[in-house]
């Protein structure tokens, strides 16, 4: 048997935090490290942003929670009416929940119970895609197309469908970048038909894949595409913006990108920035219809939903990313962000692709950039990077197993909003020495 690996980056002994500063985090010896990352792509504010520390510690003062079935507070109230103008409109109702997986278990919930307000009861499956990732409880996971973490637990996940994933880098058998489009589409329409469009619920997926795929957007054209069939099977497109959303990618959904605006939407780490565990799912007004006629409310939530404390941490974080304009700047000094980056590793033959949108970034390690093909699993590339980026005063991502589960190497960068342009260039220059080191040992 594997023993569990204390952290992602496989480290034994791990330093202690002490405290943190902007984009910068001091364990207690003093040393610093810069969170290139936002450990994962959750810091949107960096650390002990002094108006969201105020904002939290107020609330505090006032009351720390007040139980959502016995109160509404203002709070919950502004966010929810900053969720629905962020999002352009397209969402009536938000569930709010403390993470990621709790905003894919909601968003689940609801597909079901909108088909069931409408006798629907035989619209139970979902269809995801391989290489996602949607979170830990037992649903989210029956949804995850990420084989390590979903091995000690098979027997008792949901009967789910995988279709391919949309990766213009790794292109399923049979197609070209430019059938890519078409041959996903097609290939989720023979499966939503296979499964019977009577039995499928929803189609989930990540606008812009995180850890599973190591940043990996969808090409231009798939959103808008695989909305249409689901349209047309009267099939719910669920979008996971768990890790993309909440402004990381230069707008506020990943989506809006793709002019797209989902069924229901799963959103989390960013939207608190970190200050206060935050998840939300956020439904438009055709899911939610039925729903409310027929039952009158969302049976999903638990003891802690709504958290007042957490909603003004969120709601804090809201304002000063509209307030200083943060999205506009992403969506300015992303792409030079990633130019920069591609140049510092332009020299490795083994830096195989540098891509992402805004401060999403990933870069993904192959033996030859002529090959594609990965380096062994058992090298533990990326984790190396990791560990000497870590040991430099570094925070990325390593993520793994983007090619079949356990090949592949990619490594994450989602640096705080609010970065200085000296920080997004110290961040390059040691993830390009920390790579350096990795390759020549
Ligand atoms: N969906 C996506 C796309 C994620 O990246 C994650 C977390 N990595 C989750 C869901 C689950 O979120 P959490 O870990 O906050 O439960």
């Amino acid at each position: 048997m594997t023993r569990a690996k204390p952290s992602g980056f496989g480290i034994e002994n791990l330093p202690k935090i002490a405290r943190g500063a902007g984009s910068y985090l001091y364990d207690d010896t003093g040393k610093r490290y810069l969170d290139g990352s936002g450990g994962p792509a959750v810091f949107s504010l960096g650390h002990a942003h002094p108006e969201v520390n105020a904002a939290i510690s107020a609330q505090l003062d006032a009351i720390a929670y007040g139980y959502r079935y016995l109160f509404t507070s203002t709070p919950l109230e502004e966010l929810t009416a900053a969720l629905r103008r962020v999002t352009g409109g397209g969402f009536k109702d938000v569930v709010y929940g403390g993470d990621g997986s709790e905003a894919v278990e909601s968003a689940l919930k609801v597909a079901l119970q909108h088909f069931a307000a409408r006798g629907l009861m035989k619209k139970r499956h979902f269809i995801a895609r391989q290489r996602s990732w949607h979170g830990d409880t037992l649903g989210a996971l029956s949804i995850s197309g990420f084989a390590a973490r979903r091995r000690a637990f098979e027997g008792s996940l949901l009967d789910v469908s995988f279709v391919s994933a949309a990766n213009a880098y790794r292109l399923p058998e049979g197609c070209t970048a430019a059938t890519l489009v078409e041959h996903l589409a097609r290939e989720l329409e023979q499966r939503i038909l296979a499964v019977g469009p009577d039995s499928v619920a929803a189609f989930v997926f990540e606008p812009i894949v995180g850890a599973a795929g190591g940043v990996v957007p969808a090409p231009p054209g798939y959103a808008a595409a695989v909305q249409a069939i689901c349209r047309k099977h009267d099939v719910l497109m669920i979008a996971d913006e768990v890790m993309c959303g909440a402004g990381r990618s230069g707008t506020w959904c990943a989506l809006e990108h793709d002019g797209v605006v989902p069924d229901i939407l799963a959103i989390a780490k960013g939207l608190a920035g970190g200050y206060i565990p935050l998840g939300a799912t956020l439904i438009g007004a055709a899911v939610a219809a039925p729903i409310m006629s027929e039952h009158g409310a969302y049976m999903t939530g638990h003891t802690f939903s709504g958290h007042t404390a957490a909603c003004a941490a969120g709601l804090a974080v809201q304002k000063i990313i509209e307030r200083d304009g943060l999205l506009e700047r992403i969506r300015t000094t992303g792409a030079s962000f990633q130019s920069a980056l591609r140049a510092a590793l332009a020299d490795f033959d083994e830096v195989g692709d540098v891509r992402g949108r805004g401060f999403f970034v990933g870069v993904e390690l192959v033996r030859s950039r002529a090959t594609r093909e990965p380096f062994e699993a058992e090298r533990g590339l990326s984790f190396d990077i990791g560990r000497r980026a870590f040991a430099d005063g570094l925070i990325c991502y390593p993520c793994s197993g983007n090619v079949d589960g356990s090949r592949g190497d990619t490594i994450i960068l989602a640096p705080p909003y609010n970065a200085s342009d000296a920080e997004l260039e110290e961040i390059i220059a040691k993830l390009a020495a920390a790579t350096a080191a990795a390759l020549a040992a």
